[in-house]
């Protein structure tokens, strides 16, 4: 039940002791949670699912996939996005995405992790540091991208989806994109995600996860 609902109901009790038996009512019968859809994949609340984002061919490159994992906690919360593989050449948080899968227990979560496990899979592949094999372009320098632009603007608009509300953190082995890394990529991160939470939370977050 939303917190404030709770409240709600809580001021109720003021006006008639009735109305005070609602709440625990309420939160006995409380109906399952909402999935959570991404690309036409609908993940029940307490579980874990692997997806892979469609990236469609252009007339100049080919089609393409991103792979996540959603953990649909049990609970009500944030949603936090953890992208890792921007430069597919950077193998450290890819290896710790891998990782991470058997470290999250959506049962028990609560709010909803999207792990991006590899962004830039054309890259990683094909071994290229920093930039995609088709357009020469840098993922990286890229979001929030473009449905009909070249394979590097098509991975960023399909791996970074305005509606996932995320906080959103950035994992390379260089350093964090936000809130140490340049301006430039910050400001295209929030471009993409309109609710980013800084890296700090996210950070946070991720060590209630692994401590929890
Ligand atoms: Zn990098």
């Amino acid at each position: 039940m939303p917190r404030h609902a709770i409240l709600t109901s809580r001021r109720a009790c003021i006006v008639g002791l009735a109305s005070c038996f609602w709440p625990v009512t309420a939160m006995a019968q409380a109906p399952p949670r909402a999935p959570f859809v991404i690309a036409g994949h609908a993940v029940p609340g307490g579980q874990r699912m692997h997806v892979d984002l469609p990236v469609a061919a252009s007339a100049s490159d080919p089609a393409t996939t991103v792979p996540v994992t959603v953990f649909h906690g049990a609970h009500p919360g944030q949603v936090l996005a953890i992208t890792t593989g921007v430069h597919g050449y950077e193998f450290a948080p890819i290896l710790a995405a891998q990782a991470l899968l058997d470290r999250i227990d959506p049962s028990t979560l609560r709010g909803t992790v999207v792990l991006v496990r590899l962004a830039h899979v054309e890259a990683f592949e094909q071994r290229v540091p920093y930039v995609n094999p088709y357009d020469r372009k840098n993922l990286n320098r890229t979001f929030p991208g473009r449905a009909d632009g070249t394979q590097t603007e098509r991975i960023a608009w399909a791996s970074a989806p305005r509606s996932w509300h995320a906080a959103t953190c950035t994992s390379k082995s260089t350093a964090a994109t936000a809130p140490s890394g340049s301006r430039r990529s910050r400001a295209s991160m929030a471009a993409s995600w309109p609710q980013v939470r800084t890296c700090q939370r996210a950070s946070m977050t991720l060590r209630r996860i692994n401590s929890g």
